[in-house]
């Protein structure tokens, strides 16, 4: 005989332990902390707000990117899992055309972000994807994959450092300690170049 009140699950969004009464859960098995779910994005009005929010950082901070080639669309959690990726919040897809000599030349892109997840973790996931597509555009590619999921991870995390929702300490700490070996370790490894080299002249070889 056990009892198992007193278990503490963590938030799908921001990691902290609750209590099952003090969380809200959806039907694709995601597990809400009542602080994440106050914050949740559900209309594509709020999806064109903070996409709105996250360009002008991008313009702030000094990055090229072309707009109005890009369009952003809010997707079921199902949906994400059927175009193959299981555990993704964000994908963007490049459309990108190769002329008669074989040089690549980017079109526009398509951004499917999750339906339902809190404002802080949308800037972060928007941000990342802007940065694929931002690559696409600047028709720069990495050695590896790594390096570019690194790179990305790098420009969500100074564009949600300038945020300031309540909630985005939170993430900044997730992603910041993420175990995983490229959305973690490639993050910190990009994150430790930059510091060392300066905005400038980390994002010249780039952009
Ligand atoms: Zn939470
Ligand atoms: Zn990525």
């Amino acid at each position: 005989m056990w009892l198992n009140s007193h278990t503490l699950y963590p938030c799908y969004y921001c990691h902290h332990q609750y209590f099952k009464e003090d969380t809200l859960s959806y039907a694709d098995g995601r597990m809400l902390c009542k602080d994440c779910a106050k914050h949740i994005i559900v209309t594509t009005a709020n999806l064109q707000l903070v996409a709105e929010w996250v360009l002008k950082q991008i313009d702030v901070l000094g990055l090229r990117f072309m707009r109005g080639y890009t369009h952003v669309s809010l997707i079921s959690k199902e949906k994400m899992k059927s175009l193959g990726f299981d555990h993704a919040e964000g994908l963007a897809t490049n459309t990108v055309s190769t002329n008669m000599f074989f040089k690549n030349h980017h079109l526009h892109a398509q951004i499917n972000v999750v339906y339902g997840m809190p404002t802080a973790n949308l800037v972060w996931v928007l941000s990342h994807e802007i940065g694929h597509v931002l690559l696409s555009q600047h028709q720069y590619q990495f050695n590896t994959m790594a390096e570019e999921e690194g790179f990305c991870q790098l420009i969500a995390l100074l564009i949600s450092q300038r945020s300031q929702n309540p909630l985005m300490p939170r993430v900044l700490h997730k992603e910041l300690s993420n175990p995983d070996p490229i959305y973690g370790d490639e993050l910190r490894k990009a994150y430790a170049t930059y510091q060392q080299q300066g905005f400038s002249q980390y994002f010249q070889k780039f952009i």
